[in-house]
């Protein structure tokens, strides 16, 4: 089956799903949105107000930060990468996803990984960091990317700042911006930017392409 059906099947299963908490009906789904080939896959925490209401992930004003930040650093546009949420709705009044609502929606985004299989993730905000990289404080693990084995791959996972946090402040924006730096920096073919617990040299994604 090609990725875009198999996303599609994952859509509309988790759409008739009445025991998942937050969906009530299939309209609160707001599931994931991009190239379904992509290398790189971008996973926040939970839909906002505009996503609940264009059903499409980061289209709000952290959305807008973002991808005018991957157009303006990247050079890519939304639609080449692929944008997910740990959480496939919207908690009432934007509040931090509960772990049994992690939990619940778990699934689809292994899954929706599974299909994409993305060289690298990056994790917006701590609730996607946690994922991968438990125990960690965003504060000083955001802009090192490090390699995590995850369903029986090797990603490499790269933390950031959630863009939304980085609208709240100048310290955040900028480093925001500045880890967007560093991931392009990265991507470069001659990159020589340190992947932790790196087990291979050319394992650091030197020869990507991005789309
Ligand atoms: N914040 C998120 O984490 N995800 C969205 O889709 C929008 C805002």
């Amino acid at each position: 089956m090609d990725k875009k059906r198999a996303l599609l099947e994952l859509k509309q299963d988790l759409e008739s799903r009445k025991d998942i908490p937050l969906i009530k009906t299939a309209d609160d789904v707001v599931f994931g949105d991009g190239n379904p080939d992509a290398k790189i896959m971008f996973i926040g925490e939970a839909a906002g107000y505009h996503e609940s209401v264009q059903h499409r992930p980061f289209v709000g004003q952290a959305g807008i930060l973002l991808t005018k930040t991957l157009q303006e650093t990247l050079g890519l546009k939304r639609e080449e990468v692929y944008i997910s949420n740990v959480v496939k709705t919207r908690p009432p009044d934007n509040r931090d996803p509960l772990p049994e609502e992690i939990e619940a929606f778990r699934p689809y985004l292994d899954k929706e990984i599974e299909i994409i299989q993305p060289r690298i993730i990056v994790t917006l905000g701590r609730f996607s960091m946690a994922k991968f990289i438990p125990g960690v404080t965003i504060s000083t693990v955001h802009g090192q990317p490090r390699f995590v084995d995850f369903q029986g791959v090797r990603y490499i996972v790269f933390p950031m700042y959630h863009p939304a946090a980085a609208l709240r402040g100048t310290t955040l924006l900028n480093a925001f911006k500045a880890d967007f730096v560093k991931l392009k920096n990265f991507l470069q073919p001659a990159s020589d930017v340190p992947v932790a617990s790196t087990p291979q040299k050319e394992d650091n994604g030197g020869q990507l392409s991005l789309i």
